[in-house]
């Protein structure tokens, strides 16, 4: 089979590889699509403290069940399937309250493990969910980063009454948007980003307002409104103060970034609005939500792709979407 293999950092290629066979407990998944992320980049350059080498990459895939291990009812194959990659151990003490995605024995498919810009990968079997004949092949690997926003937002618990602001118009920003909108109906979500285009695909991905501070700070921008609900999708270490000086009293503000560098903030600016801070790494079993908002149309993946490659391509589609943030979103590799 075919694999997209980063032998080390930097090195990134196309190889012929043994086909896996399924461990007990496990499926084979015959890969149909699967979708580029930021992380992605990240191992191939060296830059994600996790990843092991040689890896093949790729954590956001569909396909088809071909083949299953021990253990595993047969009658499996054949399903369509959209694959969780948290693989954790089930009973540690972050996996007992819910929480396999900080598993102390985490592993990711795609990082610590082979992933699915390949032909075929092996998961195991409880984590190859049936996606429903509504969700079609070329849009399923996209169930993953949907995930991401499902798992913070399943914290903050947004309602109607809120005034959202969400920090960055890249993938992660607009399925934001998309679960804000199409799932709780909170009734202003703001975008901020600095890029005049992606703010454009954030009022196409359903933001009622949109700002960019490039020039001007956002502060002066919001004019004294006060957002009660903060996503920062952007990731940079300078936003979480800002953040926290512009929520209002009794906000919650959600933090996606995985950033090393410190930020300084003061206790009293918490304290004094009793803000609320929530974290969130991956997604802890959001694949079923996920998949029932997207075969209900509460969310509209199309709205995230601007461009399918084949997986011959893949050096090219990877470097599109790193190079180019003002045309590229999500750009998917049409695997076979
Ligand atoms: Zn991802
Ligand atoms: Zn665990």
């Amino acid at each position: 089979m075919k694999s997209v293999v980063i032998a080390e950092p930097g090195q990134l290629a196309i190889k012929e590889r043994e086909l896996p066979q399924p461990a007990a407990g496990e499926v084979r998944v015959k890969i149909r699509y699967a979708s580029i992320c930021g992380s992605d980049i990240h191992i191939w350059h060296g830059h994600n403290p996790f990843a092991r080498y040689p890896r093949v990459i790729g954590h956001e895939f569909f396909g088809a069940i071909d083949a299953v291990g021990e253990g595993v009812d047969p009658g499996r194959v054949g399903e369509r399937v959209a694959v969780d990659p948290v693989v954790s151990c089930g009973h540690c003490y972050p996996c007992s309250v819910g929480k396999p995605n900080v598993c102390t024995s985490l592993q990711v498919i795609g990082v610590h493990r082979d992933g699915g810009f390949s032909e075929y990968a092996c998961a195991p079997a409880g984590n190859a969910y049936v996606v429903p004949a509504a969700i079609p092949d070329k849009l399923a690997s996209l169930i993953e980063p949907f995930t991401i926003a499902a798992n913070i937002t399943a914290y903050l618990k947004p309602t109607p009454a809120d005034v959202a602001l969400i920090y960055g118009a890249g993938p992660m920003g607009l399925t934001a948007i998309q679960v804000l909108k199409g799932v709780y109906d909170v009734s202003t979500v703001i975008v901020v980003d600095r890029i005049e285009e992606r703010l454009a695909l954030a009022r196409a991905n359903g933001a009622d307002n949109v700002l960019n501070n490039s020039a001007t700070p956002l502060a002066e921008q919001l004019d004294g409104l006060r957002p009660t609900l903060i996503i920062d999708a952007a990731c940079h270490p300078s936003i979480l103060p800002e953040a926290v000086a512009l929520a209002s009293p009794a906000a919650r503000i959600g933090l996606l970034g995985f950033s090393g560098d410190p930020c300084t903030i003061t206790q009293q600016s918490l304290t004094s609005k009793e803000i609320s801070l929530f974290t969130s790494r991956l997604n802890s079993k959001r694949f079923p939500a996920v998949i029932d908002w997207m075969a209900s149309g509460a969310i509209a993946p199309e709205k995230l792709v601007t461009h399918y490659f084949p997986l011959a391509q893949v050096e090219e589609a990877m470097t599109l979407f790193e190079s180019d943030p003002r045309r590229c979103c999500k750009v998917i590799l049409d695997i076979q």
